[in-house]
C-alpha cells in the first residue's frame, strides 16, 4: 500500500511551493487509496515555531487537504512531531556509530574550511575529505583532551548510487559527489539528514514526492536507508523518489519563499477559492490533458499519475491563477457563492457601518458579481455604493466621466429628469438613460458613464440597472443630485 508523507518544518508562513508539494502528495495517496502522513519537522528550535505548526494545520484545513495520519488525528506512528522523537533519533545514532555506517569528526569549522579552498584550488572534489573517518582511540582520547567536541558524520559507501526517479528518471552519483555528511550536531541536536529519512523508514514511506532542491539529498538518504536496514532500523525497503520541478517567479528566478506572491496567506486574504487555488498550483509541473486547464479536485485524484509529472522548471504565473480562481468561482452555485462572499461584507474590509448592509440588497445583486470577480474580496468595492450614505468617489474616475463638464451636465440633468419619471425597473431605467443619450447625441455606453460614476463612484462595475434597481429611486436621484450640485 501507498504511504506519502508531507513534512514541512514550522517556519515562516506557509507559501506556494509548499502547498504544491502537499498536494502532489495528497493526490497521490488520494489516486492509490493509500495513505498521507503529515508529519512536522521541528527539531531546529532556533527557528520553529507554534505560531507557524498552528498555521500550517490551518493552512491544509482549509485547502481541503486532509491527512491520515499526523498532528491532531494520531496515527501508528505517533508521535508526529519530531520534536517529540528527540530520543529515538539520539537511540538510532547510537546505533549507526557503533555499526561503523557514522563516526565522530572533531575537524573544526575553520579547518574545514581550510582544507575545502585548498582542494578546490587543487581542483580536486572540495567536499569533506573523510579526515575523522577512521581515527583510533588515541588520536580520538588527543581531540577530546583539546576541548574539541565532534559532530556525528555518516559514512558514505565508496561505490556509486543510482536510483529511478519517478519523474526525472535514472540518476547516478558517484562517491566524489557525495561526501561523509553531518548527522548529529556537536550540542547533541540531530539534524534533517538523520531524522528525515529515520521517520521515513520507521513510518514505512513507500514515496517520497518533494521539491527538486532537495534531490542532492536523496543519494544520501538511499545510503542512510541500507544503514538503517542493517541496524534494524524501519521496515526494511527504500522508497521510491520524485522530485518535482522548480517553481520559477517574476524574471524567471526561483520563486522564493520570501516573494510576496508566494505567501499562502495572501491568497486568503484575497478570496481565493481554495479548488481554484489548488486547481493552479496543480498545472505547476502537471496536466490533466492537453487544453484543460479547469478541473475539480476529484477529477485531479482520478487522474493523477506522478509518471505524468514535467521535470521542466514550472513558471508561476499570477494572472493564470486568478482566471482559474475566477472560473471556480462563475462554477459554484449561487447560494454557495453568495455566503463565501460574507467575510468581505463585514469588517475589516467592508468601508460601511454594520447595520447598514442589506442582506436582501447583496442577495439581488450576487448573481452579477458572480460573473464578474476574480477573487472574492472583489466583491466589496462592487457592492459598496448599496450599504455606503455616499459612494465612495473615486476621482480618476469622476474626471475621466466629466472630461467635458458642460457634455457631462447637460447629460446628467436630462438622465436625472428621465429616470425620475421612469418605472423603476432595470429595463425601464435603461430605456431613461438611453433616451438621455440620444438627447445629446451619445450612444448608451457614453452615457451610462457619468450616471455610473455619480451613483457608484467608479467608471466599472456591475451592470449598472440592475444596480439601480436594487439601490431605489430615492438614493439614486439624491446622488445624481449631488453630482449636479
Ligand atoms: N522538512 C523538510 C523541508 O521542509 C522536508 C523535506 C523532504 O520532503 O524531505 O524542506
Amino acid at each position: 500500500p501507498v504511504r506519502v508523507r508531507f513534512c514541512p518544518s514550522p517556519t515562516g508562513n506557509p507559501h506556494v511551493g509548499l502547498v504544491r508539494t502537499a498536494l502532489f502528495n495528497w493526490a497521490f495517496a488520494r489516486h492509490h487509496r493509500g495513505t498521507l502522513v503529515f508529519r512536522i519537522e521541528d527539531t531546529d528550535a532556533a527557528r520553529d515555531s507554534e505560531e507557524s505548526y498552528r498555521q500550517l494545520l490551518d493552512s491544509m484545513r482549509w485547502l481541503g487537504i486532509d491527512w491520515d495520519e499526523g498532528p491532531e488525528t494520531g496515527g501508528p506512528y505517533a508521535p508526529y512531531r519530531q520534536s517529540q522523537r528527540m530520543d529515538l533519533y539520539a537511540d538510532v545514532a547510537t546505533r549507526l556509530r557503533e555499526a561503523g555506517h557514522a563516526y565522530e569528526c572533531f575537524c573544526s569549522t575553520a579547518e574545514l574550511d581550510e582544507r575545502r579552498d585548498a582542494a578546490r584550488a587543487a581542483g580536486r572534489p572540495s567536499g569533506y575529505d573523510g579526515h575523522c573517518r577512521d581515527l583510533d582511540a588515541g588520536q580520538v582520547a588527543a581531540y577530546r583532551a583539546e576541548g574539541r567536541e565532534p559532530i556525528i558524520r555518516f559514512r558514505m559507501p565508496d561505490h556509486p548510487i543510482t536510483f529511478t526517479d519517478l519523474v526525472r528518471g535514472e540518476l547516478t552519483f558517484t562517491p566524489d559527489n557525495v561526501p561523509d555528511y553531518g548527522i548529529v550536531r556537536a550540542n547533541g541536536a540531530p539534524l534533517y539528514t538523520l531524522v528525515n529519512p529515520v521517520d521515513d523508514a520507521l513510518m514505512g514511506i513507500t514515496h517520497v514526492l518533494r521539491g527538486e532542491d532537495l534531490l542532492s539529498s536523496t543519494p544520501r538518504q538511499i545510503a542512510l536507508y541500507d544503514a538503517l536496514a542493517q541496524v534494524g532500523v524501519g521496515t526494511g525497503g527504500t522508497p521510491h523518489f520524485g522530485h518535482l520541478p522548480y517553481v520559477m517567479g517574476e524574471g524567471n528566478k526561483k520563486l522564493s519563499k520570501r516573494d510576496p506572491q508566494a505567501s499562502l496567506n495572501l491568497y486568503r486574504e484575497r478570496g481565493f477559492l481554495p479548488e481554484g487555488l489548488l486547481n493552479y498550483l496543480s498545472l505547476l509541473g502537471w496536466s490533466i490533458a492537453e487544453d484543460r486547464d479547469i478541473f475539480s479536485m476529484r477529477e485531479m485524484v482520478d487522474a493523477f499519475d506522478i509518471a505524468d509529472v514535467n521535470a521542466n522548471p514550472a513558471r508561476f504565473d499570477l494572472k493564470k491563477c486568478e482566471h482559474v480562481n475566477a472560473e471556480h468561482l462563475r462554477a459554484m452555485d449561487v447560494k454557495v457563492f453568495t455566503e463565501a462572499c460574507a467575510p468581505w461584507l463585514r469588517a475589516p474590509y467592508a468601508p460601511w457601518q454594520p447595520d447598514s448592509f442589506d442582506q436582501a440588497a447583496f442577495d439581488a445583486v450576487a448573481p452579477h458579481a458572480q460573473t464578474r470577480l476574480t477573487v472574492l474580496s472583489d466583491i466589496t468595492d462592487n457592492v459598496d455604493f448599496l450599504f455606503l450614505d455616499e459612494p465612495v468617489r473615486d476621482d480618476a474616475s469622476w474626471q475621466k466621466a466629466m472630461k467635458d463638464p458642460a457634455a457631462a451636465t447637460g447629460l446628467l440633468t436630462t438622465a436625472r429628469a428621465n429616470l425620475a419619471a421612469a418605472e423603476w425597473t432595470a429595463e425601464a431605467l435603461k430605456a431613461a438613460v438611453l433616451a438621455a443619450g440620444e438627447t445629446h447625441g451619445l450612444k448608451l455606453g457614453k452615457a451610462q458613464a457619468p450616471v455610473r460614476v455619480a451613483v457608484t463612484g467608479r467608471t466599472v462595475g456591475l451592470p449598472l440597472f440592475e444596480s439601480l434597481e436594487v439601490l431605489g429611486r430615492e438614493r439614486t436621484l439624491a446622488r445624481l443630485d449631488a453630482a449636479l450640485a
